[in-house]
């Protein structure tokens, strides 16, 4: 990473704007308005902003279906029977796959079981699940329920991995021990890629190999990693994971998730899975008989026809993607939040009224950073809010702030720190 001397002042921060190569792209984006003015929206971790071409986007399709009803499944070149393949070349990148590895469809939480009934095979030895303790809830209900489905006991068969006494985060050392440990009886690895409350990315090579050396399959849940931090999933050997599209994909609440399954088990038609329609053999679908033929891939998991609507406004934030690339995003990512994290500790300073739980690394984090108030807690929330802050606060005392590279500048982040300061002397 480049060696950056931060300053706190403004002219700093117009510099970097000055020199940032994506400054840009902010203006495809609206930002939504508090008291008034244009918010400082650090909460691209909970919902991304619109793009502008949203609308246009998924007029089109609405424009399709008023002028060709039913044709619109075989018509032209955009047709919605194959629509499911223009988000493949972008989401590959994305999360550094092949294409046939990834399929956008359903949402997080149905995709994750969908993939557990497929990669949860639990047999009288082998049965245990190691996840991350304080997953995101539906997480740790999805978890527990899929135990519950094969007649075991949540308590027995869900490891959960806590940090050592003291410490926030996890130790890749002690998750890859935690893996060996259970060599005998671990069935899956399936946690976080980037946990959303402390804003830790795990080693996920290293965990996809010691859940393989252990005889287990590794599993992740990326809602808070896609388009967020780099990944390769298929370099990385990780058997299948899932994302959401509306967090750092900006595609709009509640829309579309994708999944990934590695190559490896492409062909595997072994693999039980819940089958519908959509993942049948494409040539013979409309013969409408009998006998499953999963698709080659992940397009093998799809279950219904795709949803138009929300794969447009999928598309519209993908084609930005494509457009300031991954690589790009994450240089200026570390310096962004390189930034932030500068200002905190400039301004919190020896007081240590705000402690950053999240990891230093780059490589162990993404945009976001996770701030322990230890005075003022929900006051200074609010206050920042008062000034057109969008953040999040998480119970008991934890602000999430996602400064994103895609449409925040570092202006943004200096403006935040001198209401922080103000903030804190209000309230800290
Ligand atoms: C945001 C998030 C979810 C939300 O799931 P939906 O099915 O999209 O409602 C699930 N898991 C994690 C880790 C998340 O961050």
């Amino acid at each position: 990473m480049e060696k950056i001397s931060y300053q706190y002042s403004e002219d700093f921060a117009r510099e970097m704007d000055a020199k940032d190569p994506l400054r840009s792209f902010r203006s495809k984006f609206y930002f939504p308005k508090v008291e008034g003015n244009e918010a400082i929206y650090f909460c691209g971790n909970s919902l991304g902003l619109q793009p502008k071409t949203t609308q246009s986007y998924i007029q089109r399709e609405l424009d399709n279906w008023a002028n060709l009803a039913v044709d619109g499944h075989f018509y032209g070149e955009d047709a919605w029977y194959h629509v499911r393949k223009k988000s493949k070349p972008a989401l590959a990148t994305i999360v550094g796959a092949h294409e046939h590895e990834v399929v956008a469809m359903n949402n997080l939480s149905s995709n994750l079981h969908f993939l557990m009934v497929s990669f949860y095979r639990p047999t009288q030895e082998r049965y245990k699940i190691i996840t991350e303790a304080g997953a995101f809830p539906s997480d740790m209900y999805m978890l527990e329920s899929q135990v519950k489905f094969h007649g075991l006991d949540p308590d027995t068969a869900i490891i959960e991995l806590v940090p050592r006494t003291g410490e926030y985060t996890l130790r890749t050392e002690d998750i890859l021990r935690v893996i060996a440990e259970n060599k005998d009886h671990l069935a899956l690895v399936m946690m976080a890629g980037l946990q959303y409350y402390t804003g830790q990315v795990f080693d996920m090579e290293a965990i996809s190999q010691a859940a393989h050396q252990a005889g287990a399959l590794a599993g992740f849940d990326l809602a808070h990693a896609a388009g967020n931090v780099s990944l390769k999933l298929h370099d990385w050997d990780v058997d299948f994971a899932t994302w959401c599209s509306y967090k750092y994909m900006n595609s709009g609440p509640g829309n579309i998730s994708g999944i990934f399954v590695h190559e490896r088990h492409a062909e595997n038609h072994e693999l039980p899975r819940f089958a519908g329609w959509w993942g049948h053999d494409e040539g013979e679908r409309f013969r409408m008989e009998k006998g499953f033929k999963p698709m080659y891939g992940a397009d093998g998991w799809q279950l219904a026809n795709s949803n138009v609507l929300a794969l447009a406004a999928h598309q519209a934030s993908l084609d930005i993607f494509e457009e300031a690339g991954m690589e790009a995003l994450r240089k200026k990512s570390e310096l962004l939040t390189g930034f932030l994290e500068f200002l905190i500790e400039k301004i919190s300073g020896e007081s240590g009224v705000i402690e950053i739980i999240t990891p230093k690394k780059p490589n162990e984090r993404g945009c976001q950073l996770s701030l322990l108030i230890h005075k003022g807690g929900k006051d200074v929330f609010d206050e920042f809010y008062k000034h057109g802050v969008v953040g999040d606060w998480r119970n008991p005392n934890v602000i999430r702030l996602a400064p994103t590279p895609l449409y925040n500048s570092f202006l943004d982040v200096y403006r935040f720190a001198k209401i922080l300061e103000q903030s804190l002397q209000k309230f800290a």
